[in-house]
């Protein structure tokens, strides 16, 4: 039999092994619930890295989600100024970090899509943020991107950029996204503040006022998954991975392997790609994992494995 058709449909990568690993670090993961050790991986996320654990797990394309979050850079910055600053200086510091912000993500995004240009089988997805390069300006640098760098898709995280998906200075980014076809895969789930701007329910009025627009809601809704299955219903233009979550079954606030593959034969397995998250997890695991599942048939969890993405995605 042959084998089925695998693509990666989430993964990260970084510019050093030093500087993801410093991601990895930095980035808790709590939604989940308290649960047995978890499987990491080993990987730091380097694009050497990405090729190799794309051989062993026998995966033919990845899509590299690329973010940015301006909100953390700003804040980073800010706390790097020297001590001592006095309040007009500060400010005018800050002035300075905050028009800067626009330049930092257009390199950013740049760099995305340089790093892949040598890889076919790598795929960038772009990040777009309401705070740095809202309206117009973020069209146009979209425009561009996809034009004259190759970047085939956006990326976005509400939870650590620090506003809605349903955020309406963002309405002329989905339009153009739209027109060009351009998929959006957007980190779903809870946030620590309270602010609700990455849960299922948060895309809602983005994912009605644009039915044209093909978005991802990575991990499911994540530790807010039950919210996954009245949006599926609700709105059609909505897909899902399951990178995350599916490494995290049994947690205390995650579903069990039951739940989660009720929840993706209730949304529709079609509608549901593999992921892995790389380099937090290892994509020959995240195999596994869609394989291990209960419920599904071979069928649809090979689509799930790959398939899936070609048709969502237009790869
Ligand atoms: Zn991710």
């Amino acid at each position: 039999m042959a084998e089925p058709l695998k693509i990666d449909s989430h993964i990260h990568l970084y510019k050093t092994p030093e500087e993801g690993k410093a991601a990895k670090e930095g980035y808790q993961i709590w939604e989940y619930g308290q649960r047995a050790p978890v499987r990491f991986s080993r990987y730091s996320g380097t694009v050497e890295d990405a090729l190799e654990a794309m051989k062993t797990a026998g995966v033919s394309r990845a899509v590299v989600v690329h973010l940015f979050s301006a909100l953390g850079t700003r804040e980073e910055a800010i706390a790097r100024l020297p001590e001592g600053l006095g309040r007009d200086e500060k400010d005018r510091a800050i002035r300075e970090i905050d028009a800067s912000l626009p330049d930092r993500l257009k390199e950013f995004n740049r760099w995305g899509c340089d790093i892949v240009k040598d890889h076919p089988q790598l795929v960038s997805y772009i990040t777009a943020d309401a705070i740095a390069l809202p309206g117009e300006e973020g069209v146009a640098h979209i425009r561009d991107m996809v034009e004259n760098h190759g970047a085939r898709g956006i990326k976005m995280h509400g939870a650590v950029q620090g506003f809605s998906m349903s955020d309406e200075r963002m309405w002329p980014v989905y339009g153009a996204c739209r027109e060009m076809g351009l998929p959006i895969i957007c980190h779903s789930g809870p946030d620590r503040g309270g602010a609700h701007y990455a849960e299922p329910r948060a895309f809602g009025r983005m994912l009605g006022e644009f039915p044209e627009l093909k978005v991802v809601l990575a991990h499911m809704g994540g530790g807010t998954w039950h919210q996954a299955p009245e949006i599926a219903k609700t709105y059609p233009n909505a897909y899902f991975d399951c990178c995350e979550i599916i490494e995290w079954t049994g947690g205390t606030d995650a579903p069990t392997d039951q739940q989660l593959a009720r929840l993706i034969s209730d949304i529709g397995p079609e509608r549901v790609m593999m992921g892995s998250d790389f380099p937090w997890y290892d994509l020959d695991h995240s195999v596994e994992r869609v394989m291990e599942l209960p419920i599904l048939s071979q069928e649809e969890k090979e689509g799930i494995l790959g398939a899936n993405a070609v048709d969502i995605l237009g790869l």
